[in-house]
């Protein structure tokens, strides 16, 4: 059997833990047996990126820059208790943050739909897609705890000393008190990486503030998406066949909830935080969530939404036997190779990617599961393997429909 060749090289980004062995099964069982895989290699492990200091970390972000296109096994990220566990010299930062504040980009997540897997909402039959913002916002925010009366002023002073004031409150008794911020740089990038992103998988692109309320902060984010929309995207969606939907965030929390999904949902990072973790419940589990994070350079970066999966990691240290969920680290891999099979019309490598994908869809389908998914799936004849079973179940698939 000939194996698909590739021209350019997928920077590859291996992690920790469990999914540091999900990796492995995955590159050996699914992917090197049908492609001549052509990484760029960067070993994220806790105990090189000590060993580099974490000068791996940012050469690994360089790299996505350099070569467009990126996969990374998911990470731990330091604290007391792992620097301890690893005798490290320092706390790194969060490899995420780090490869996020290079890459500059938006965080796309949509689950990954399989029959037997319903979400909770009955009317919900295509995925639905978060876009987050990533910057500002209440994550910045300066907090202040009033003790009693006085008064607060917003003051804001120009590099050439003159000043603005505005009177936030004034306190009869204690309370609270806090200011945040965001930046037209940032909330333009976040904008174009979600008009890109909805024009790369043709769906409708939804957002929604408080600008009601908020008439100029959120006036702000809904002003800058309808200028960048008008000036740069308008006729590139209207060819496309998708719209841009702009509306009161209630609003579109309500139309979401009574949609049949199938839409990308752009959020303010709050919003985002909090609305990605319901629609990960909704749709059934964050084993099932893929990401992708996408630079306004026209960079991507796929992963899992999950971590390390530390619990069964030491289980299966301890020579126990794990039912660790493959889906969204295998949805990484097969995500990054379609994108590469995209950008260098590589029609073989991108078929390859997408019959990876639908065969382990099929099967889940089938009743074939984790343990974490045969806790919530309705197929009736439920056969539960372990991590390596799965992986070996969906290579047996591929055979069978032909290398
Ligand atoms: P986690 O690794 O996502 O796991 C939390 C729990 O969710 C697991 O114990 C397991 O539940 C379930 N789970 C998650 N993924 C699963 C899968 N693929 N298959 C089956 N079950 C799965 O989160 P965590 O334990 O809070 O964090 C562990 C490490 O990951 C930390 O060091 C953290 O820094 C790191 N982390 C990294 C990233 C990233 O790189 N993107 C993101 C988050 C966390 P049961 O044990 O009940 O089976
Ligand atoms: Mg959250």
């Amino acid at each position: 059997m000939t194996r698909i060749a590739m021209q350019k090289p997928i920077v590859e980004i291996d992690g920790d833990e469990m999914t540091r062995i999900l990796w492995r099964m995955i590159k050996e069982r699914l992917l090197e047996p049908h492609i001549q895989l052509n990484t760029e290699y960067y070993d994220l492990g806790l105990q090189h990126r000590d060993a580099t200091n974490d000068r791996v970390t940012v050469d690994a972000a360089l790299a996505i820059k350099k070569h467009g296109v990126g996969v990374k096994c998911a990470t731990i990220t330091p604290n007391a208790q792992r620097m301890r566990e690893y005798s490290l010299k320092e706390m790194y930062k969060s490899p995420n943050g780090t490869l996020r504040a290079i890459l500059d980009g938006t965080v796309f997540r949509a689950p990954i739909l399989a029959k037997g897997i319903n979400p909770c909402v009955g009317n919900w039959k295509k995925p639905i897609t978060i876009a987050r913002h990533a910057y500002g916002d209440v994550y910045k925010n300066t907090e202040m705890r009033v003790e009693g009366p006085g008064r607060a002023e917003l003051v804001f002073t120009r590099r050439d000393g003159e000043e603005r004031r505005m009177e936030v409150f004034d306190f009869e008794g204690p309370g609270v008190l806090g200011a945040m911020h965001n930046l037209d740089a940032s909330i333009e990038s976040f904008a174009r990486a979600c008009f890109n992103y909805a024009l790369d998988v043709g769906q409708d692109l939804w957002f929604g503030t408080k600008d009601t309320v908020s008439k100029t902060y959120d006036q702000r984010f809904k002003a800058v998406f309808e200028e960048i929309f008008e000036n740069e995207y308008r006729d590139r969606f209207g060819k496309a066949g998708i719209e841009f939907f702009y509306t009161l965030i209630d609003d579109a929390v309500a139309r979401v909830m009574r949609s049949e999904g199938g839409m990308i949902w752009a959020c303010k990072n709050y919003d985002g935080d909090v609305m990605s973790d319901m629609v990960a419940t909704a749709f059934g589990s964050l084993a099932m969530m893929t990401s992708v994070l996408v630079s306004p350079g026209g960079q991507y970066e796929y992963e899992a939404a999950h971590g390390t999966v530390t619990r069964h990691y030491y289980r299966h240290l301890a020579g126990e036997k794990t039912s660790t969920n493959c889906m969204a680290t295998l949805f990484a891999w097969t995500g990054a190779l379609k994108k590469r099979a995209q950008l260098d019309g590589n029609a073989p490598l991108g078929a390859f990617a997408k019959k990876l994908e639908d065969v382990s869809v099929d099967l889940i389908g089938s009743g074939t599961l984790t343990r974490d998914l045969a806790a919530i799936s309705t197929v009736k004849n439920k056969n539960v393997v372990d991590t390596q079973g799965f992986i070996e179940a969906i290579a047996d698939r591929l055979q069978t429909r032909g290398g």
